[in-house]
């Protein structure tokens, strides 16, 4: 697939020449599966969370689903989840044969409503996974409090909140089991792969076990399987990637920021979009994403906007349509009104372009870029 060079997609990810040069390194080692560099970047991503054990996996939704196994959640038991968020968020729960109930969300975060967490609780339900869409993190106080009243596990979906903080405290430094993905969309990428925080070292052993279809490794090189594992370990060509990536996270934060704050200020307000939430304390995102929503007058045409913005070549992206509306959580029961927020939001939400890699002027073309397909569409 060839793409225009002045097409302007909704996200791109930012590898450095210095990084290349590494992954080329990797290749030419002779060790290109999980080995010295995998370790190498665990150890900088527990430095950066204050110390807490990181397993390396090879993707996001692997994170999640062995979070969900160190849990020892299964078939019987509920977490309770956001349906506005990528459907690995469910799938996961569906994977280890537990029940996800879904809840609405807070429509002024777009993340899950804590209020209605503790109004779904049950006796069967084992954890909750909030989900920090577009990097605005979840109210980990509210979080923790209700987890240790109820005595629930909390798994964070923080797939897209790296380098996100709470109260000045980055998320994966603190709560309980963290997850993140370094999918090629995301804020930091190894194009595929993810990790997961815990909270010892017993469990992160239990980890490492769950990760390499349970394997233990005795004292005198003999093997022992006690337990079932996946086949979720990420490549030192990965963790390579990874590395280079840390080195410039702060710096991507800091020029998304920067164009999230354009966005705000070159927004023509006379369009009727709802801008996303704006950041304040003790909330700080890492803007992983940059999204209005459609006014509703034009609530049904997100399609034939994003065909308008296409035709002058812009990318537009979305996430995500409310999950419990797909036919496979359909099956499960779930409706249409169940979730109206969620509903609503997932109906009308669009991806704006927004990466390191682009240029202020980039911003003012896609508001340009609004304006005229909102004419086109009248
Ligand atoms: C990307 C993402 C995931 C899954 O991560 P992968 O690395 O793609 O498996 C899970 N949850 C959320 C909210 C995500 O954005």
């Amino acid at each position: 697939m060839s793409i225009d060079k002045d097409f302007l997609p909704f996200t791109r990810p930012s590898i450095d020449e210095r990084t290349i040069g590494e992954v080329s390194d990797v290749l030419r080692s002779g060790w290109i599966t999980t080995g010295p560099k995998c370790q190498q970047l665990e150890a900088a991503l527990s430095a950066r969370f204050g110390g807490r054990p990181v397993r390396l996996l090879n993707s996001g939704t692997a994170a999640l689903e062995l979070a969900l196994r160190l849990c020892n959640i299964g078939p019987g038991d509920e977490v309770i989840t956001t349906p506005l968020s990528w459907v690995a968020t469910a799938n996961v729960v569906l994977a280890v044969g537990a029940t996800p109930v879904f809840v609405d969300v807070d429509r002024s975060t777009r993340n899950i409503d804590l209020a209605r967490v503790e109004a779904a609780i049950t006796p069967r339900t084992r954890a909750v996974i909030p989900v920090d869409l577009a990097g605005l993190p979840v109210d980990r106080d509210r979080l923790a409090a209700l987890a240790s009243k109820h005595g629930l596990r909390v798994i964070e979906d923080a797939a897209q909140a790296f380098g996100s903080r709470w109260d000045g405290r980055e998320i994966g430094s603190f709560g309980d089991l963290v997850s993140f993905s370094f999918h090629a969309n995301k804020n930091i990428t190894t194009s595929e792969g993810g990790c997961l925080v815990v909270n010892n070292d017993e469990e992160a052993l239990r980890l490492e076990r769950l990760r390499l279809q349970g394997v233990e490794r005795l004292p005198g090189g003999e093997l022992e399987v006690e337990a079932w594992g996946a086949k979720a370990n990420l490549t030192d060509v990965a963790a390579a990637i990874g590395l280079g990536q840390l080195r410039q996270v702060q710096d991507f934060t800091a020029a998304r920021r920067a164009l999230a704050e354009r966005y705000y200020a070159r927004w023509d307000a006379s369009l009727e979009f709802e801008l996303p939430p704006r950041q304040a304390a003790p909330a700080e995102g890492n803007w992983h994403m940059f999204q209005p929503l459609l006014p509703e007058r034009l609530a049904g045409r997100r399609s034939d906007f994003i065909a308008a913005m296409r035709e002058q070549g812009i990318g537009v992206g979305v996430h995500y349509p409310a999950m419990h509306l797909f036919s496979l959580f359909r099956e499960h029961g779930w409706r249409r009104g169940d979730f109206p927020i969620a509903e609503d939001i997932g109906e009308r939400i669009l991806t704006l372009p927004l990466f390191p890699a682009m240029q202020p002027s980039d911003v003012d073309r896609v508001c340009q870029a609004v304006g005229a397909a909102v004419c086109a569409l009248r």
